[in-house]
């Protein structure tokens, strides 16, 4: 599957943050990341065992889901394609 030109932005971006902030808390800079991509839309957030926020959306456009994850405590991001079998239809 082809992921849009928009989402490839946004991975880079997300993958950018890391170079270019340090330790601080990703969290604030999350909106910064999503805004530029205009068919990225929110899909559910949770908190794993281990701290971590993991932030789930989905390409209007290419149909691509991501999950991003951002430790506070460490100030890291990550973002990775999901690949998900048809979500189940409200
Ligand atoms: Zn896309």
């Amino acid at each position: 599957m082809e992921i849009c030109q928009a989402c490839e932005e946004f991975e880079k971006r997300v993958k950018k943050w890391n170079y270019t902030h340090g330790a601080v808390d990703p969290l604030p800079y999350i909106d910064d990341m999503i805004k530029p991509h205009k068919h990225l839309i929110f899909e559910g957030r949770r908190i794993d065992g281990a701290g971590a926020f993991l932030i789930s959306f989905q390409c209007l456009k290419c149909d691509q889901w991501w999950r991003l994850s951002a430790w506070s405590a460490v100030g890291y991001l990550d973002v990775w394609p999901l690949f998900m079998q048809h979500p189940s239809s409200p």
